[in-house]
């Protein structure tokens, strides 16, 4: 069993490669990159005018599965992330039962053996039911397969709950994720508070109820020395809060979504709930401190916080229906598009914001195209022109501000343990 991608522009942060090069992928595992691989018997993909690079990752999904396979499953999700060139990705806890026990992580990971067509990572709760009260069985998860803990979806409010998580946390090496939105300050709010929030009569986010949270936690990392995540920052001093701390030399990161470099909440359309995520759509300003963020290295990892709901749900008024959008298909083409071809990041950049950077917050030991690594590879196109149709999607879900949307770039193909898994049909 052998591939061998041939004569693309082989982009691998891990080793500062940028060449021309073939990558030859035997029995699953990175075998060689090198030009002209001889490689008698092997498939062949010819990727040249393409992007070949380490499989990226995800660190932040949600597939729904158990409890809300009307919305996704690790099945359709996984083809929505191969779809999107991701090879790996992490799926946050807060299905139906919460992923807070030995039982629910085993049952994650046994359904992805079986229905998922690239690599799952489940992340357990931090606490029982995600209640923010009493903690997990976080050293059984581990052992079942969990790389991370979080309660996303809801925060941890309770700061002594919070710093027992850490120890614990620290004490099994898992790097801990946490949703920062102090519950008090957001209640009620279903978009960010500014402007546009005024105009249309809504209740707002202020950008404070993050901030907050961002603020007590890094003093909490200090206090326990525990690996910690912000996951999608959204705010101009919570980007600085992690900056200040990172030069201090905590162990701490935090990841963007693309919906947060972006679009700001100036750029929604009035009332559509395509626009309604947690956190919100915030200020111009904070679109842009998230972006300097993305090249000054602050911000760590792209993360999708794919958030499939279906159309039942997302069709109702805008203040009853549910936080988030999907997001795995347009990652790469929206980063390609305000980052890359805006000029303010090199491809080396943003492939590792796909691969090396969530890799040393997750430590899956992937994102690298070194020999004997898992034959995981995203190739992609940087100028090819694509339109996303929502309804083709490999998502059960629809909600999406990006639907009907030209991109310049974006995935062609997904290789996961040297098998081509999806490829784009040609137009
Ligand atoms: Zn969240």
């Amino acid at each position: 069993m052998s591939i061998v991608i041939q004569n693309g522009r082989v982009i691998d942060p891990a080793s500062q490669t940028d060449r021309v090069a073939d990558v030859l992928i035997v029995d699953g595992r990175i075998a060689g990159v090198a030009p002209n691989l001889s490689s008698p018997g092997a498939e062949r993909f010819d990727a040249t005018g393409m992007i070949v690079a380490p499989g990226f990752i995800d660190l932040h999904v949600h597939l729904r599965e158990p409890g809300f396979e009307h919305a996704e499953t690790i099945e359709s999700g996984s083809r929505a992330a191969a779809a999107g060139g991701f090879t790996s990705v992490c799926c946050m806890p807060n299905t139906k039962p919460v992923n807070d026990s030995v039982t629910v992580t085993s049952y994650i990971v046994e359904r992805a053996r079986r229905n998922a067509i690239v690599n799952v990572f489940p992340i357990g709760a931090i606490t029982k039911g995600s209640a923010g009260v009493e903690l997990s069985a976080i050293g059984g998860m581990k052992e079942a397969g969990a790389v991370a803990i979080s309660d996303d979806g809801l925060p941890v409010m309770n700061a002594r709950v919070m710093r027992r998580a850490m120890e614990f946390a620290r004490s099994y090496d898992l790097p801990i994720i946490q949703h920062c939105e102090d519950l008090n300050l957001s209640a009620g709010g279903d978009m960010h508070e500014g402007a546009a929030s005024v105009r249309w009569g809504l209740r707002g986010i202020p950008s404070a109820a993050e901030d907050v949270m961002v603020a007590r936690d890094l003093l909490l990392a200090q206090l326990t020395g525990a690996r910690y995540h912000v996951a999608h920052i959204s705010t101009r001093n919570s980007v600085a809060m992690v900056d200040y701390a990172r030069r201090r030399g905590l162990p701490v990161s935090c990841e963007a979504t693309p919906h947060h470099f972006a679009l700001s909440d100036g750029e929604m359309a009035a009332y559509d709930s395509n626009y309604k995520m947690k956190p919100p759509l915030r200020s111009a300003g904070d679109r842009e401190a998230v972006t300097e963020g993305l090249v000054a290295g602050t911000v760590s990892a792209i993360a999708t916080d794919h958030a499939p709901h279906p159309g039942s749900e997302k069709m109702q008024e805008f203040e009853l229906c549910p936080f988030g959008i999907i997001g795995l298909e347009t990652a790469l083409a929206l980063a390609l598009e305000h980052l890359v071809h805006a000029r303010k990041l090199s491809l080396m950049r943003l492939v590792e914001l796909f691969t090396t950077g969530p890799e040393s917050v997750m430590r899956l030991g992937r994102g690298t195209l070194a020999t004997g690594a898992p034959g995981d590879v995203t190739i992609f196109a940087t100028d090819v022109a694509w339109k996303y149709d929502v309804n083709q999607s490999f998502s059960r879900s629809r909600n999406s501000p990006f639907d009907g949307r030209t991109f310049r770039g974006g995935p062609v193909a997904t290789v996961v343990a040297g098998e081509l898994v999806w490829r784009r049909d040609k137009a």
